[in-house]
């Protein structure tokens, strides 16, 4: 491994994004801190509400409107917390490229395939006129769509939920940008294509040295494609560390949970495990640990006081009071 692959391209310190709602405060991302890597792949995992989708789009100013938002996001060394709507919608879509959960949002209905991917080009690059036709050719062939440059006259619509989620890659991927936030980028698709675009976006980030963070609800599609991987629990990271070492022993209560009955391999397709009980309402949230009426370890310490997020070997980090004994032999 090269320096150049070790230095961080974004550091996320302290993010929180608070809404307001009929005068309530929702903490929806509380103090959320992590580094991407080129080339890294980042597994984001946590339950429906976890504050996944929050945390990515506050990453590039998307939630600014809406809420509150405090900490640094530092994007090649600038705080993208402190750029003008021009200056970050000039980070948006060329050097930091986004895959929404829903690809209906990101994509132009009323506007052609083709026109969308070479009005990113025209943005983003300093491509010509005709260059920038052949990149959208290229970027489409490139993500699996047959006949490429007969589709560039077509609607969204004319295109299947899988091509049209391939379509969203080639126009994420068109300026070829150094960082690919991926939001479930595959949940709605069947296994075939889904295994197709996780290959995709995995060939493309060893390829661009592009680092990638992709929230997923599939322990096998982490195990498969992420190197580094970040616990969400109620807006908070509860663990965060290497792939191999948090699957293999989860050492929260929580990641444990998530983890109960997968089989030791992780095979593709494995969802993570419903852990009984319902996540807080962010409107009240306990005053310990968020995870503490749920969890079967808890102690009186764990309701009245909150685990910070502590580092507990090397690489790896942890915010519980009681957290599963580390496996023997395992690497510290
Ligand atoms: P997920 O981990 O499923 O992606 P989200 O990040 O979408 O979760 O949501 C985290 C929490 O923030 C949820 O409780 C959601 O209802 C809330 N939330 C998201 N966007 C808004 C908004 N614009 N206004 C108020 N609450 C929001
Ligand atoms: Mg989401």
């Amino acid at each position: 491994m090269t320096m150049k692959e070790t230095q961080p391209v974004l550091e996320v310190r302290n993010l929180c994004t608070t809404f307001k709602r009929g005068g309530v405060l929702l903490p929806a991302v509380r103090d959320v801190s992590f580094d991407v890597r080129q080339g890294e792949v980042l597994g984001l995992v946590g339950e429906s509400g976890s504050g996944k989708s929050v945390t990515l789009r506050s990453i590039l100013g998307l939630t600014r409107r809406h809420g509150e938002v405090t900490g640094e996001v530092r994007w090649q060394g600038r705080d993208i917390s402190r750029l003008s709507d021009r200056q970050l919608r000039q980070v948006r879509g060329g050097e930091v490229a986004m895959i929404f959960q829903e690809p209906m949002t990101s994509l132009n209905p009323l506007l052609t395939v083709g026109l969308q991917l070479i009005e990113t080009l025209k943005a983003h690059t300093d491509l010509s006129r005709a260059a920038r036709r052949d990149r959208a050719i290229e970027m489409l062939d490139h993500v699996g769509i047959p006949a490429a440059a007969s589709r560039l006259q077509d609607y969204p619509h004319q295109f299947s939920g899988g091509m049209r989620q391939r379509v969203m890659i080639a126009i994420a991927l068109a300026a070829e940008p150094k960082l690919l936030l991926a939001d479930e980028p595959t949940t709605a698709l069947d296994v075939t294509i889904q295994a197709q675009i996780l290959d995709l976006i995995l060939r493309l980030s060893q390829e661009m040295n592009m680092g990638v963070i992709l929230v997923t609800h599939d322990l096998g599609v982490v195990a498969q494609t992420c190197e580094n991987v970040a616990v969400m629990y109620a807006g908070r990271i509860v663990e965060q560390g290497a792939v191999r070492q948090v699957l293999r022993a989860p050492r929260h209560p929580y990641t444990a949970g998530l983890m109960r009955s997968v089989p030791q391999d992780i095979a593709p397709r494995t969802p993570l495990y419903s852990v009984p009980g319902t996540p807080p309402s962010l409107e009240m949230l306990p005053r310990g640990c968020a995870y503490a009426p749920r969890c079967e370890v808890r102690t009186e310490a764990c309701l009245s006081k909150r685990p910070p997020l502590e580092t507990i070997s090397t690489g790896r980090r942890a915010a519980c009071f009681n957290p599963v004994p580390a496996i023997q032999g395992e690497v510290a």
